[in-house]
């Protein structure tokens, strides 16, 4: 079934009756070549393309709950490519570029919308660490431009430029950033994959590697075991329960991190906002309600549940930045298990158990991720070998001291 403006007519006129679901429920064959664990975005991402691009079609996606259920279904959907480190920025763009293209790609509306990224700025030092970020995003082919007070002001009126604390100096505007609907993105990515002939499993919860002479042969599941020649653990927040079937101990914390949704209202932020003064973003989704979110919950958790202490510290962000937003209802909010390694950066590499690889680490910023990180987990293990994009994010890196900080604050997984 593909989708075109014809399909819509005709199914509006034939009482919707000709849709087919979107993928098959399959059931475990007793081997594939390939095995992902973890049926979220990057794990349906990377299946889609060892499919598309590399050939590759014995392949299941097992996920313990349904498609969706993990962060990449509770994320705040923003995309970017505004990063300053080398080892992130040709990532990014790489995934940026992808997301200019996926829905003609796989043929689905995910509801990309190129609004904008803007990073407030309220003082002169972080200015100037603002057009370093955007000489470094320049000089890779990124789009970035730096805005003083009044640019800001002819995009985001509403703001409280004169807050007596932190008034607004001014922003870096990534106008291809913007968002894109995140369930949307792991349907289109589930519907491809399974049209190449990917076995999408869930509720299949991977409890045990099989292992031959110290190398993966396959996974123990709720559904019973499953021979593979190759495993690919793309689980989020779960990395590091996961790896440790496998005696593995990662370097990545897991933290729940919250988003917000406030009743709904009229078209009012038309770009992306985030607040330099502490860690808040904030966009208007397509029905109206504002999303936003802050920081992480400072201790490792596994609830998919916050605490009120962060949701205080993200609602007082909120109201230095913008104080009529104090008017609005909170409609809902959530929690998703976070994935933070030590620099913040994440992981797409073979581990040290031989036939295992790992997609993990991806912090807050995962779901912008999810194009290119299917893609060159894909190329990992199809090829053996790094994609050229994802070269920097050896599990190694924590040994050699190679990290990727891009923030600067060590290996303190909260403050990333
Ligand atoms: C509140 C919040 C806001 C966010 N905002 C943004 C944002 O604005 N922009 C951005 O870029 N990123 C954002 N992120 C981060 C982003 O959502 C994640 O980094 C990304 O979705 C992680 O990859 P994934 O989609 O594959 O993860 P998930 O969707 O979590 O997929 C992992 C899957 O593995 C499954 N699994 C776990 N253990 C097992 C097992 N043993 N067997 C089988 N399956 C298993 C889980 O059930 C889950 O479905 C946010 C995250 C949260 C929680």
């Amino acid at each position: 079934m593909r989708f075109s403006g014809f399909s819509v007519l005709r199914n509006a006129l034939t009482g919707q009756s000709g849709w087919t679901p979107h993928w098959r429920k399959a059931s475990p064959k007793p081997a594939y070549d390939v095995i992902i664990i973890g049926g979220g975005g990057h794990g349906l991402a990377t299946a889609y393309y060892l499919a598309k691009e590399f050939g590759v079609t014995n392949v299941a996606v097992l996920e313990k709950g349904w498609v969706g259920s993990g962060n990449v279904g509770r994320n705040t959907t923003i995309i970017r490519s505004n990063y300053m480190l080398p080892g992130n920025i040709p990532f990014y763009e790489f995934s940026m570029k992808l997301w200019e293209g996926l829905e003609q790609d796989f043929n689905y509306n995910a509801m990309v919308s190129q609004r904008g990224v803007l990073n407030l700025y309220h003082s002169d030092g972080q200015r100037d660490a603002y057009v370093r970020r955007g000489n470094a995003m320049r000089l890779h082919g990124v789009d970035a431009e730096l805005l003083d007070r009044d640019g800001v002001r002819a995009i985001a009126p509403y703001l409280d430029f004169d807050n007596a604390r932190f008034p607004i100096q001014g922003g870096l505007l990534h106008r291809r950033g913007g968002t894109a609907r995140h369930d949307a993105v792991v349907w289109g990515y589930a519907r491809g994959a399974d049209a190449r002939g990917v076995d999408i499993i869930e509720n299949c919860e991977v409890t045990g590697f099989r292992m031959d002479d110290g190398r993966v042969v396959g996974v123990e599941t709720t559904r019973g075991p499953i021979g593979a020649k190759t495993v690919g653990m793309a689980v989020a927040g779960n990395s590091s329960k996961v790896a440790a079937l496998a005696g593995l101990r990662l370097p990545i914390e897991s933290h729940v991190l919250q988003a917000f949704v406030s009743e709904g209202v009229k078209p009012l932020i038309d770009t992306v906002i985030t607040f330099g003064a502490g860690h808040f973003y904030i966009s208007q989704s397509d029905k109206g309600g504002l999303v936003f979110g802050g920081d992480l919950d400072p201790f490792p958790s596994y609830a998919q549940r916050g605490s009120l202490s962060t949701f205080a510290d993200v609602t007082e962000n909120a109201m230095a930045l913008m104080p009529m937003i104090g008017r609005l209802r909170i409609l809902r909010s959530w929690g998703g298990i976070m994935d933070m390694s030590m620099d913040g950066s994440p992981i797409i590499d073979e581990t040290p158990v031989d036939g295992l690889y790992l997609n993990g680490g991806w912090c807050y910023g995962g779901f912008k991720a999810t194009p290119a990180s299917g893609f060159c987990f894909a190329h990992l293990l199809a090829r053996g070998t790094p994609h050229p994009a994802a070269a920097a994010y050896r599990l190694d890196r924590f040994a050699t001291g190679r990290v990727i900080d891009e923030k600067g604050v060590g290996p303190s997984p909260n403050l990333h």
